[in-house]
């Protein structure tokens, strides 16, 4: 026998914990300002959840002007703001418009509606509503992580939100099944006992959820601030010389790997003359020229000063000669424009690929080096292997 007691309390246990995830949210958001705007949607969507049963609960009790048409539309909000929070999370958009879109929708055509009776339409438009509104963001995830899979943050990740997707659209279905089966928070059935216990644990799953992935969007933060330049956002020395170790090993199971390095011709003079500010742009214009012309698998790396230096795997000198000419010309093509002024740009290149007998890729680096410096001795603004 189940006891009104019994699905209040579970009620009670759903509306601390969404309390609960609503503080853990805020204090990411305000205090220690991580996803400030995401943390602050999931914030809003489990205040709207929690303040939509806690209505819910006291239907009867508060007036009903209180309970029912409010509780229903900041349950369509508490999904609309989840639906928002995912993709903020993950591509740092909040798509706020489509979310405020749905909640006065539905909120409209619930007051044509009369209150009274089962409510199975109030019902339908609510679950209608979530199932949507959680696929899309289900879908967005599912896309997004599966583009930037091997981050360790899995597609499956995007699965709890496929569930509560179709819950709701199974609740909305139920009412045309089973209609007249008002939902009463508190009816005590062990169906509702039931569906109150799915509906605690969908709600610290998807939270815990949603707090991996605003965990694993600042860990990959972090991780790419430790392996880049700042001027230029090219790997800085560390993450480079890891790479072309990486590289060498892979050498020494049969992989072949090319290096180009590239040093920018005269560069003192252009800092002497213009400034280093115009030093820093000219640094920043070239690589965003080269950038282009290196595969996805290749990476590019900054040595040190004007010094740069690609990796490219599964490459040979003949590759890399290749790749270095169109670098070559193209970093010749385009002059710095400073101050209306045309500033002449060029870089040397030096190239060089893994031999066998090279105990480790400083080796290989040292033949790049050496071709650099014979490619400066003629002249400047030519490839040398
Ligand atoms: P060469 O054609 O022989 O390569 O002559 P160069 O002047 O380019 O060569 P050198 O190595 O003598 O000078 C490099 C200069 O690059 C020295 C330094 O002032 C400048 N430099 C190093 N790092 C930075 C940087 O981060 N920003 C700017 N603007 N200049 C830098
Ligand atoms: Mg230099
Ligand atoms: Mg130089």
């Amino acid at each position: 026998m189940i006891t009104p007691a019994q699905t209040l309390t579970m009620a009670a246990a759903i509306i601390m914990s969404a309390a609960t995830a609503t503080l853990v949210w805020l204090s990411l958001a305000l205090l220690a300002r991580i996803a400030p705007r995401a943390s602050l949607t999931m914030a809003g969507a489990n205040a709207c959840a929690a303040l939509s049963l806690t209505l819910n609960a006291t239907r009867g009790v508060l007036p009903d002007a209180l309970t029912c048409w409010p509780a229903d539309v900041l349950a369509v909000a508490s999904f609309a703001l989840l639906g928002a929070a995912v993709p903020a999370i993950l591509t740092r958009h909040l798509p706020w418009k489509p979310a405020a879109i749905a909640v006065a929708m539905s909120g409209l055509a619930m007051l044509a509606l009369p209150y009274g009776g089962d409510m199975r339409w109030q019902t339908r438009i609510v679950s209608g509503m979530a199932a949507v509104l959680v696929f899309v963001a289900g879908m967005a995830a599912w896309r997004h992580l599966s583009a930037t899979a091997g981050r360790r943050t899995p597609a499956s990740l995007a699965l709890p939100l496929f569930l509560i997707s179709l819950l709701m659209a199974l609740r909305g279905v139920d009412s045309f099944i089973h209609p007249g089966t008002a939902p009463d928070v508190r009816a005590p059935t062990a169906l509702n006992l039931g569906l109150l216990w799915l509906a605690l644990v969908m709600t610290l799953l998807l939270n815990a959820t949603l707090a991996f992935l605003v965990l694993m969007r600042l860990i990959h933060r972090i991780e790419r601030l430790l392996e880049r330049d700042p001027l230029t956002d090219t790997l800085n020395r560390r993450a480079f010389d890891q790479a072309l170790e990486q590289a060498h090993a892979w050498f020494r199971r049969g992989r072949a790997y090319a290096v180009v390095m590239i040093d920018m011709d005269r560069f003192k003079q252009l800092n002497d003359t213009l400034g280093h500010a115009a030093g820093d742009a000219a640094l920043h214009q070239m690589v965003r020229e080269l950038q282009p012309c290196v595969r996805e698998v290749d990476r590019f790396g900054r040595l040190g000063g004007e010094e740069f230096c690609v990796l490219l795997p599964d490459t040979g000198i003949a590759g890399a000669a290749l790749v270095a000419e169109r670098m070559r010309a193209l970093v010749h093509a385009t002059p710095l424009r400073w101050l209306e002024q045309d500033w002449p740009l060029s870089a040397s290149f030096g190239i060089a690929e893994a031999e066998r007998g090279d105990a480790s890729a400083n080796a290989v680096l040292a033949r790049a080096d050496a071709a650099l410096y014979r490619a400066k001795a003629q002249g400047r603004n030519v490839v040398q292997a």
